[in-house]
C-alpha cells in the first residue's frame, strides 16, 4: 500500500510539475550564461551587458517586456513584471545577479567559462552563484507564458549587475533611481538559501535565509609622534595600532541571538532530538552547537558579531618611526547589534586610535512565521519529502540589502538539490564550481511551484 501511495504521490508531482522544455531550458540557459564571462573584479571593468541582453531576449521571445537599465555603460540590469491574477495581492520580487567572481582557469578541471555539461553536471563560474537561479527564473516564466499560467501575485524579475562588488551599478542603482519598477513589492527572494545541506547520516537540511548580518568594514588610524627609530618614543603609532588590532582580534564577542537564529537553533535541536530551549535563560549556544556536528556551520557565524583585522599599513623605512599607521577590519554585525558593535569598537581601539566605516551595509531580519516562508517550506518538502527546512541567517550580504531600502523583506530562496559530495558553501566562489542537471531540475520545479501559489503577505 505504501508503494502504491508513493507512486501516486510521484505521479501527482509529475502531473503538476514543469514541462520537458523548461527542464531542458534551465540547463541550456545556465550553460549559456556561464559562457558569457561577467567576472567582476571590482575595478569597474566588468561588462554584464551581453548577459543582460541574453536574458532580455529570452524574455522577449515569449512576450514578456523587459526594461534594460544602466548607470554606467555596459553595466546592465534587466527588470520585468509579470502581472498576477489577484490585483489585491502585493508583488513579489525575484532577483538574481548576472556578474560572477573571477576564476583562474589553470586551477580548474574544466574551463570555468566553458559551461560544459559533463556526465550530468554543468561546470563553470556561476553554476551555483548564481547563473543557475537566473536560468531557473527564465525557464519558469517562459513556461508560464507558453501555457498561459499566471501567478497569483505580480512577480517582478530583476537581473542585476555588480552584486559581487559594491552594487552601485546594480541593485543600489535600481533601488535609488528606479523604485517605480518595484512598486507593490513587499518581499523578495534570491540567492544563498534552499540548497541541500548534507548534515551526515543521510540527513538533508534545506536552510532558507531569513536575515543577513550587516557589513562593517572599518579603517583604523593610529597617530603618534614621528621620529628617529633610535630614540625613545612613547607615542609610537605602530605600537598603538598593533595594540588595538591585537585587542580586536582577541575579543570574545558575546552571544546575541536574533529571532531567526533562535528559530534555527530550535529547529536544529528538534531535528537532533536535543532537549534544549533557546528561550531559557541558562541556554548555552556553544554547547548546543558542539552537539549539532556539521549543521553547527549553519548558525555558528551568526550567533554573535565578529571583527577580523585583515590589512595593515605603516612606515616606509626601518629606522624611521612613522607619524601614523592604518589597519582595516572586516566587521560583521547581527541584526540589532549595531550599537553594541560601535561601543565595543570604541573601547577596543582606545583613545589613541580612531576608527571609521570604510564601507557599511545594514543587517537584515525577515520573519520566519510569514505565509511566504511557509510556502517556501512547503515547496521544498513537496519535492524532497525527507528534507528538513530550517531558517537561517546569512553571515554575509546580498542584493537584498539594497532592495530593503524599498521596504522589501528579503529571503534567500534559490532552490537546489545537491547530492552528497557537493558542498554548496565550498563551491560558492570556489574552484570547480558546478551544478548537477538534476539539481537544476529540482530547482525549477520548486521555484515554479512556490511562485505560482505563494499567498500575498497582506
Ligand atoms: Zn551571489
Amino acid at each position: 500500500m505504501a508503494e502504491i501511495q508513493r507512486a501516486q504521490d510521484a505521479s501527482d508531482r509529475d502531473a503538476e510539475t514543469v514541462d520537458q522544455q523548461a527542464l531542458d531550458e534551465v540547463v541550456r540557459f545556465t550553460s549559456d550564461l556561464i559562457r558569457i564571462d561577467t567576472s567582476n573584479t571590482g575595478d569597474g571593468t566588468c561588462r554584464e551587458r551581453p548577459a543582460a541582453e541574453y536574458v532580455a531576449e529570452r524574455l522577449a521571445e515569449v512576450g514578456i517586456e523587459p526594461v534594460l537599465l544602466e548607470r554606467t555603460p555596459g553595466r546592465t540590469n534587466v527588470v520585468a513584471r509579470i502581472r498576477g491574477s489577484d490585483p489585491s495581492a502585493d508583488a513579489l520580487l525575484v532577483h538574481g545577479h548576472l556578474d560572477v567572481v573571477p576564476a583562474e582557469p589553470a586551477d580548474w578541471q574544466v574551463h570555468p567559462f566553458s559551461g560544459e555539461v559533463r556526465d550530468g553536471v554543468v561546470w563553470g563560474r556561476g553554476a551555483i552563484d548564481m547563473k543557475n537561479m537566473d536560468a531557473m527564473m527564465l525557464a519558469t516564466v517562459r513556461q508560464w507564458a507558453r501555457s498561459g499560467v499566471r501567478p497569483r501575485r505580480d512577480v517582478v524579475l530583476a537581473f542585476t549587475a555588480d552584486e559581487e562588488a559594491s552594487a552601485e551599478d546594480g541593485s543600489g542603482f535600481l533601488a535609488d533611481h528606479h523604485a517605480d519598477l518595484f512598486e507593490g513589492c513587499t518581499e523578495g527572494i534570491s540567492e544563498s538559501g534552499a540548497f541541500t545541506f548534507h548534515a551526515g547520516g543521510g540527513m538533508r537540511i534545506y536552510p532558507i535565509a531569513a536575515g543577513e548580518r550587516g557589513t562593517a568594514w572599518l579603517k583604523l588610524t593610529a597617530r603618534g609622534r614621528a621620529g628617529h627609530g633610535s630614540k625613545v618614543n612613547r607615542d609610537n603609532a605602530v605600537s598603538r595600532l598593533a595594540d588595538a588590532v591585537s585587542r580586536i582580534g582577541a575579543h570574545e564577542w558575546p552571544v546575541r541571538l536574533t529571532p531567526t537564529v533562535r528559530a534555527a537553533l530550535r529547529e536544529l535541536a528538534a531535528l537532533y532530538d536535543l532537549d534544549v530551549d533557546p528561550e531559557r535563560p541558562d541556554f548555552d549556544v556553544d554547547a548546543l552547537m558542539a552537539k549539532l556536528g556539521p549543521a553547527a556551520k549553519l548558525v555558528e557565524p551568526t550567533v554573535r558579531n565578529s571583527a577580523n583585522p585583515t590589512m595593515l599599513t605603516a612606515g616606509y623605512k626601518v629606522n624611521v618611526i612613522p607619524g601614523s599607521a592604518t589597519a582595516y577590519v572586516d566587521g560583521r554585525v547581527v541584526p540589532g547589534g549595531e550599537a553594541e558593535f560601535r561601543t565595543t569598537m570604541d573601547a577596543l581601539t582606545g583613545p589613541d586610535v580612531s576608527w571609521d566605516y570604510h564601507h557599511g551595509e545594514v543587517a537584515l531580519q525577515a520573519p520566519v512565521d510569514s505565509s511566504s516562508f511557509a510556502a517556501m517550506r512547503a515547496a521544498i518538502e513537496r519535492f524532497d519529502p525527507d528534507g528538513h527546512v530550517v531558517p537561517y541567517c546569512m553571515s554575509g550580504g546580498t542584493d537584498a540589502k539594497q532592495f530593503s531600502r524599498l521596504g522589501i523583506v528579503g529571503y534567500g530562496f534559490s532552490p537546489l538539490r545537491l547530492p552528497e559530495g557537493f558542498d554548496y558553501q565550498a563551491l560558492f566562489h570556489g574552484v570547480d564550481e558546478r551544478v548537477p542537471v538534476e539539481g537544476l531540475h529540482f530547482g525549477v520545479r520548486v521555484l515554479d511551484h512556490f511562485l505560482r501559489g505563494v499567498p500575498g503577505s497582506r
